[in-house]
């Protein structure tokens, strides 16, 4: 590499794809809002790289993508041959470029962070959009078929990710979900603007080309019973995901006009029909609730992480005047994607921060009028290293409301027929699971109580990032083909 290709990100910017108007976003426009790179610009991107011999990014990156390498390799035209590099580390590269929060993670430990770190994400994307369109798949012809096979339980991240994993390993995976689309939450959950939904459906058919079985709207407990699973396979995965949300318990969280961020962002997915390529509604999801009409409303958003962006600026585009987002804790401690709260900012949502919810105020007809905050100071760090929120007294007022969400994160439950089972978990519904966020208990990794029954993702270690429950699905299936082969 030559001094001026080692020192072109001093004339190349970093730059994004280019996103779909402002206007037509806070106009109700639900497509996704960043674009892809045509081929020049992916390459300046990628070249702006140092490959500074210690990636950081890759470090940080859950699943360690080796990024430098296909970053290179898009410099060079490579495309279909990044694709399958970037496949080696990732079973969902395309969905993670779009959704994960690169700020804090790949980008953020970019050795040019701050000059304007490299767009990774929009990078992979690109890659991986761009190959799969050529027609370019996963090559599976040198695996060999053990006769092995595996239930997988949920087809969100964590589930898909060991299905690939298990298909690569000569495993037969068959995944069951209780709904007839794969994604689990990224289906379900994230809207469309971040995520269109006929990339889950391309997914799906390039994992059936791998081999991957699908049995949709079948409801493990309800409609097969574990036993079963337990008879006719060699193991049994996990990844039921975290659907519980946390209403927080405040008084007047049953009031009209009052929804938890779940059910809202589901419903208003069907509704906006961004939830299903094929323009059909999500069957099988029995948690509907009526959305109340939004426009010219005034709409607070109670949490400050990803999901609480994803409504606020689902109010907007559903034509909201104003929509307000209450954080207790100061910008620099919240938990959401700093992408993701400037791109809200630029569609008009106002951040009011160091304000905690007390309760949420009705009229004499129980329909809300507004939310009771009291200012916050920071105090001490606590275990994940974030500073509690402490009240300061005398400091209450009314935050004026015709809707309010609460998005105050989501956990999971262990279902009772696991529990029948002898699998394990902790008082807050959390799958207790060997080598995982739980620690080793003498089992593999991802192993549960029960020696044939592996978990990972939401399940095991709480609501958390799409990549991260990719990063444990792949380690669970590497678990479970150690334990099959030997
Ligand atoms: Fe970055 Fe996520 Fe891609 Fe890893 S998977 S390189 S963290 S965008």
């Amino acid at each position: 590499m030559s001094r001026k290709q080692v020192f072109q990100f001093l004339d190349l910017p970093r730059t994004m794809p280019q996103r779909i108007p402002l206007e037509l976003r806070t106009s109700g426009d639900w497509g996704e809002m960043y674009g892809r790179f045509a081929l020049p610009e992916a390459q300046h991107q990628a070249g702006r790289c140092l490959d500074c011999g210690n990636p950081y990014c890759s470090w940080k990156c859950p699943v360690h993508n080796a990024i430098p390498q296909w970053l290179q390799l898009v410099q060079e035209n490579r495309i279909e041959e990044a694709a399958a590099l970037c496949h080696t580390t990732n079973p969902l590269p395309e969905m993670c470029g779009r959704v994960c929060p690169q700020d804090r993670l790949c980008e953020g430990a970019c050795t040019l962070e701050e000059f304007g770190a490299v767009t990774i994400g929009a990078v992979e994307k690109y890659i991986v959009d761009t190959a799969l369109e050529k027609g370019w798949r996963p090559d599976l012809s040198e695996v060999q078929a053990t006769g092995k096979r595996v239930a997988v339980v949920g087809a969100g991240p964590a589930g898909l990710a060991c299905a690939d994993v298990l298909a690569r390993n000569g495993i037969q995976a068959v995944v069951f979900d209780r709904y007839e689309q794969i994604g689990g939450l990224m289906q379900f959950g994230i809207p469309s603007f971040k995520l269109e939904k006929s990339i889950v459906a391309r997914r799906r058919d390039v994992l059936e080309g791998m081999g991957v079985q699908f049995h949709l709207g079948v409801e493990i407990g309800r409609d097969l019973p574990l036993e079963q699973l337990l008879e006719e396979y060699d193991a049994v995965f996990l990844g039921t995901g975290a659907y519980r949300y946390t209403d927080g318990g405040l008084q007047g969280q049953d009031l009209k006009g009052v929804l938890p961020a779940l059910p809202f962002l589901v419903q208003n997915g069907r509704i906006v029909g961004g939830n299903d390529p094929w323009g059909r509604p999500i069957a099988g999801w029995e948690d509907t609730i009526a959305l109340p009409d939004m426009a010219g409303k005034r709409v607070v958003v109670l949490g400050g992480g990803d999901t609480g962006m994803d409504c606020v600026r689902s109010a907007i585009r559903l034509g909201a005047a104003k929509v307000t987002c209450a954080y207790r804790r100061d910008e620099a401690n919240m938990p959401g994607s700093a992408r993701e709260v400037a791109n809200a900012r630029e569609e008009g949502v106002r951040f009011l921060f160091n304000r905690q919810p007390v309760l949420i105020e009705g009229d004499a007809d129980d329909q809300v009028i507004g939310v009771q905050v009291v200012e916050t100071r920071l105090g001490e760090p606590d275990e994940r290293g974030r500073q509690s929120a402490v009240p300061i007294e005398g400091s209450h007022s009314l935050l004026e409301a015709d809707v309010v969400i609460i998005a105050f994160g989501f956990s999971p439950t262990v279902p009772d027929w696991l529990a029948a089972q002898g699998v394990e978990g902790t008082p807050n519904g959390r799958i207790i699971a060997g080598g995982g966020a739980l620690g080793d208990n003498g089992r593999l990794p991802f192993q549960t109580t029960h020696p044939k029954i592996f978990a990972g993702g939401d399940a095991v270690r709480g609501a958390d990032l799409v990549v991260t429950a990719v990063a444990e699905g792949r380690d669970a299936a590497s678990s479970i083909a150690l334990m099959l082969n030997s």
